[in-house]
């Protein structure tokens, strides 16, 4: 049993102050003898959440290598990010919970796309009829191997990630993947199968049929006009936009320019419109949480930059920072600041409400009840 920690300082987003006590990896409110303090005076937050973030994919697309995926996960966790929700990965990182300095991983299985409408060597490539089945069986972990290739893990994934959009090379623009029949029979079995469904989705067609399918979560999402705003807001499905990485749109505009003008055109419309539009998901209500995307265009490890983004773009301080802490850990079905809870926290010196960048220099990261190097 290592040294039992103790921690004085204010609880957010309570606001006691309170003192807590860290026992084999776990927080309690009850005085714990010969505890060592590591901070007596602060804020203390739950965890950072980075609720979309790709642990196996880098700069040059999938990534399999055991010490990558570690270096990986060890960027996002000493950035703060104690739980992430693995918006769909292609490698299996199960050895990665068993890591002391990895965050808690909520994983997604692979993305789920058809051939040749994702990044090349990453997604399970289906057509639609096989949609449910697939969805199924990433949800559930078992079901009919017979289908979409291979698996990597035969695992019960929580969330299952869907590719909703993508550019038709054919077409020249973007466009829906799934036709609206077989979304609605995959959510249905995800939702059967205790799995939640988050979704990609860059432009405006695809969002109704997504919408009215019962997806829990839209990723992006700067298609969302004003009638779509509302319709997610009364479905209840969260919103991730992934801002900081909505700034690497207009190279993906310039990149496909000479080939796909339309494409190019309508992804620097994206990009114009995406703040105004995702100001307006949150004031009509729509849950919003923090996800970098970190993987491709973004590096590992910017959780923080992505809490202020969205405070940039309308969230109050406040709620930026619940929107990557508390908030999201629960609508991911993680505890925050609870009698019992895994003692994963922050504390910082200043009230991090009052100055969001102070998350950029805590004083102390405990991830399961160990302070991170700093
Ligand atoms: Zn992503």
């Amino acid at each position: 049993m290592t040294t039992p920690l103790h921690v004085r300082g204010v609880l957010l987003p309570n606001e006691e102050q309170r003192d807590l006590w860290i026992v084999d990896g776990h927080l309690t409110f009850e005085p714990v003898p010969g505890a060592e303090t590591i901070a007596a005076g602060g804020w203390v937050i739950p965890g950072l959440v980075d609720a979309h973030c790709h642990i196996g994919l880098g700069p040059h697309g999938p990534v399999h290598d055991p010490a990558e995926l570690h270096d990986q996960a060890r960027a996002d966790a000493a950035a703060g990010a104690l739980l992430v929700r693995d918006a769909g990965s292609p490698a299996d990182t199960r050895f990665l919970d068993d890591e002391d300095d990895a965050p808690r991983l909520i994983r997604c299985g692979k993305h789920i796309a058809r051939p040749k409408r994702y990044s090349p060597n990453t997604a399970l490539e289906i057509e639609p009829p096989e949609l449910a089945e697939v969805v199924f069986r990433e949800a559930s972990g078992g079901g009919p191997a017979a289908v979409g290739g291979d698996t990597p893990c035969g695992e019960a994934h929580p969330w299952v990630k869907l590719v909703g959009d993508w550019i038709d090379r054919g077409e020249g623009d973007m466009t829906p993947l799934w036709p609206a029949d077989a979304l609605r029979e995959a959510v249905g079995r995800a939702h059967a199968a205790g799995a939640r469904v988050a979704v990609h989705v860059f432009g405006e067609e695809a969002l109704p049929d997504l919408i009215d399918a019962g997806v829990d979560s839209i990723e992006h999402g700067t298609g969302l006009t004003e009638d779509l705003v509302a319709r997610l807001a009364d479905s209840g499905a969260a919103l991730v936009p992934t801002l900081i990485n909505l700034d690497n749109f207009p190279d993906i505009a310039e990149s496909a320019r000479a080939k796909y003008p339309v494409y190019a055109e309508r992804m620097v419309r994206l990009h114009g419109t995406a703040r105004a539009r995702i100001r307006a998901a949150y004031e009509a209500g729509v849950p919003i949480y923090c996800g970098t995307d970190a993987g491709g265009g973004i590096a590992h490890g910017r959780v923080v930059d992505e809490i202020l983004a969205l405070h940039e773009t309308g969230l109050p301080a406040e709620a930026a920072l619940g929107a990557g802490s508390w908030a999201a850990r629960d609508w991911l079905g993680q505890p925050t600041l609870v009698e019992g809870a895994p003692a994963d926290l922050l504390v910082c010196d200043t009230d991090p409400r009052a100055d969001l960048a102070a998350l950029h220099s805590p004083l102390r990261i405990v991830l399961r009840g160990r302070i991170l190097p700093g």
